[in-house]
């Protein structure tokens, strides 16, 4: 946490202003209420959604495989299958079809206004998307305009523009990878990120994230960001099982909050968020203070 590792001794200090906040949210499950693929993908190959992810969850637990890795290809296969072929283009088309929880669509505007008055436009906030799905479908989202980065498992394109191998995948430990993206400032994912870099020099430190998911998947970057200063949310849709991961998440201290995944004006999850973000705004103006 920055805090644990700079001390002030009053004097003028050439270090970056850290003056963003970054939120960053799972997808499925978090934003939508179900996987992005049951709007898009499964109905297009004529999948059947149960069947399907249970010869996932069969062949993953017996050969040991990946999950993520498991998936695409029985995706690919399945596609072969049926005589069809997954170019980008019908990815992006296939986005369109994807429903949100309540609220979603108007959540960014509104959070970014709130930053902007409680700081007197003095800090920024930055929203961003870590999410084992696809790439080539986020890409197509209608609030992709207000993320600043997407980061998503991605396909191998080959000559014809047809999906053949699997390029990224990013599964619940991987997903930490990204959060220190994010924490110094190397989105490009060409760019190292294992060199040091000092605490103070990182752009968004692990102080000034929060973390918005809905599961298991979530826990290693949960995990993470609580250790090293930052916040955690659990959404949860109303039903006993989801509630009971939340609460599951809360009691082993994974989680600052849990709230039903209702992203609208008058729901909990907007009113805590307002005091966690009071909270931050305040870590940084006290922060930035002891700089001046
Ligand atoms: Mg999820």
């Amino acid at each position: 946490m920055w805090f644990r590792n700079h001390k002030y001794t009053g004097s003028k200090r050439n270090v970056m202003k850290q003056d963003n906040i970054a939120i960053i949210y799972d997808f499925d499950g978090t934003l939508t209420p179900k996987t992005m693929q049951e709007y898009t993908l499964l109905p297009r190959l004529g999948i059947k959604s149960k069947n399907f992810w249970a010869d996932i969850v069969r062949e993953t637990e017996k050969t040991g495989a990946e999950t993520m890795m498991v998936y695409m290809r029985h995706l690919l296969d399945c596609a072969t299958e049926k005589k069809l072929s997954i170019s980008k283009s019908e990815f992006l088309k296939m986005s369109k079809d994807i429903e949100y929880y309540d609220g979603v669509t108007t959540w960014f505007n509104k959070i970014n206004k709130y930053v902007d008055k409680k700081s007197n436009s003095k800090i920024k906030i930055s929203h961003y998307i870590i999410s084992a799905g696809h790439l080539e479908i986020l890409e197509g989202i209608s609030i992709k305009r207000h993320i600043k980065k997407i980061f998503a498992s991605e396909y191998y394109y080959n000559k014809k523009d047809i999906a053949v191998f699997p390029k990224i995948v990013v599964t619940d430990t991987t997903k930490t990878q990204y959060l220190f993206r994010i924490n110094k400032g190397k989105e490009n994912l060409a760019d190292s990120i294992n060199e040091h870099m000092e605490e103070h020099k990182r752009p968004i430190p692990f102080d000034n994230m929060i973390y918005i998911g809905d599961g298991l998947t979530d826990v290693p970057s949960m995990a993470l960001i609580k250790k090293e200063g930052g916040h955690s949310i659990a959404v949860y849709q109303n039903n006993k099982a989801q509630i009971k991961i939340s609460e599951n998440l809360l009691k082993a201290n994974r989680v600052d909050f849990i709230a039903p995944a209702n992203f609208s004006e008058k729901s909990k999850l907007y009113e805590n968020m307002q005091y966690l973000l009071d909270y931050v705004i305040a870590k940084i103006k006290y922060r930035l203070k002891l700089q001046s």
